[in-house]
Formats: C-alpha cells, structure tokens, sequence
C-alpha cells in the first residue's frame, strides 16, 4: 500500500490539566474522505487543530506527505498544501463575496480573477450574489463561501470542522453536495463531524471518537452497517440528519 498523504500517530491534547485527545492514531489515504465522528466535547476540534498547526499536541505525531509537521506553524501548512476550513465559518461579513475570495486568492497574483471565476462556475450561488455582503448569505451558503476559499488556496488535504453545525437539514444535504464538489476536484478531506451517520455516508473510513480516544474504526459502510455501533455511539440523540 502507498504511504498515506496524512498519518497522525499516537497523538495527545492537553489543555492544562484537561486531556482533551489521548493516544489518537489514523491514517488518511490520497483522494479518499476520511471522517471523525463524535459527540460535543470528543475532541474533534482539538485533533484538527493540532493537525492543522493551531494548536501544540502534547505528545505524538503528524507527517504531512512524507515530512513531519507535527510543531509546524498553520502558516507555513498552507503554502504545502494543508488548509483548514475553520468551524464557525468565519467569513468577513461586511465584505462582500467576490472580496472575501480574493483574499483567498493573493497567491495567485494576475491569475487570480480567473481562479475566482472558476469557484462561480463550481458554485454559482456565489457568483450571482458575488457583490453582497457575505453575510448576507444563509448559513449553508457561507459554509460554501468558506470551502470556496479554501480551495483557492490549491489544497492537496483540506481540514473541514463541522460544516454541517447549526444548519437545517436540507441545508446540511447542499453543504455534503459542496462536499463532494471539492472530492471530484481529487482533493483529499478530513472531516470532522458531530452529525456522524451523515459524515459516514459520504466517508470511505471513518472513526468514532469518544472522551478524546478513539473507540471504533473501519470503513465507513461497515460503521454505517453495524447495528451495535449504531446503538451505542450513534444514537438518535447525537444525529441531525
Ligand atoms: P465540539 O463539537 O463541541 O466543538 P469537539 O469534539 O470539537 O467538540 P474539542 O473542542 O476538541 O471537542 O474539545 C475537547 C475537550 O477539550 C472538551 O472537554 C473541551 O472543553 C476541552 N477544550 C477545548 N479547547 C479548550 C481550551 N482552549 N482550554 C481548555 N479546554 C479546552
């Protein structure tokens, strides 16, 4: 089997004396969806951001492509190829759409009126309203706005937190339908998610986190089709969708 594009080994979080991910291991394979599922609190963002640069794991180790980046700072990510698409959404409100892509795409110099077409075209809610405010946008299509961005900077794995939080079901399908836009583009995810069935479904593997430790990992159809797993860890309860 070809070395995995992104591989997190043995890693542990801690917030002062909060253990918020412990001994955190898997593998997420070029081209492939790979999906973290768990409930609020299982350490989701912790993991992410540890990957991500944001935050300094405490012990254990990232290798990004070959190379370990485990202390490497989120800025120096991005250029290689690792960008993360920040929970919350976090787009510029007052800006409007077409301003909130051109920050996302200052790498591009005179080339970066045609990436930014490109993202119309890929999703064209956006360039019909692309003189708006973004924050007129509804919360799906600001999660869409955020992805968009992300992809301008040419992601080989992008890091997504939570899309689908906060938004009404059917919106939460049009943000999975963005989701697998930017698979066919040969882009490499990281999914974490609390709606975990509706994270399963668009995985290839998926693992199920539970007080900051792994506790299932498989295929995700397998996960999906496990009636026990189903029971225990993704009850009604905990999904949205
Ligand atoms: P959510 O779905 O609510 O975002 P999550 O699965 O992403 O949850 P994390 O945000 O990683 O989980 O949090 C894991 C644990 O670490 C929680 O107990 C949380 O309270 C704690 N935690 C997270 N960030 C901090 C912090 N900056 N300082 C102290 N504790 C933190």
């Amino acid at each position: 089997m070809s070395e995995p594009l992104l591989s997190v080994k043995n890693l542990s979080v801690t917030y002062g004396r909060v253990e918020a991910v412990r001994d955190v291991s898997f593998d997420v394979a070029a081209g492939s969806l790979v999906t973290l599922v768990g409930a609020n609190g299982a350490g989701k963002s912790s993991i992410i951001n540890a990957i991500s640069g944001i935050v300094r794991p405490a012990s254990g180790s990232i290798t990004f492509d070959g190379t370990d980046i485990t202390r490497a700072k989120s800025h120096r990510l991005v250029p290689r190829g690792l960008v993360q698409v920040p929970e919350g959404r976090q787009v510029l409100a007052t800006m409007s759409i077409a301003e909130n892509l051109q920050m996302g795409a200052r790498s591009y110099g005179k080339g970066a009126g045609a990436a930014i077409d490109e993202m119309y075209e890929r999703f064209p809610v956006l360039g019909e309203r692309r003189k708006l405010p973004a924050g007129s946008l509804s919360g799906g299509e600001q999660q869409m706005l955020a992805i968009a961005r992300a992809m301008l900077a040419r992601p080989r794995v992008i890091l997504m937190d939570e899309p689908s939080m906060g938004l009404a079901p059917k919106i939460v399908d049009e943000v999975f339908a963005v989701i697998d836009e930017v698979r066919a583009t040969g882009t490499t995810v990281l999914l974490v998610e609390q709606n975990a069935r509706r994270a399963l479904q668009a995985a290839d593997q998926g693992h199920i986190l539970q007080n900051g430790h792994v506790v299932r990992s498989g295929p995700a159809s397998d996960l999906l089709a496990d009636d026990d797993i189903i029971q225990a860890y993704l009850g009604t309860g905990e999904v949205n969708g």
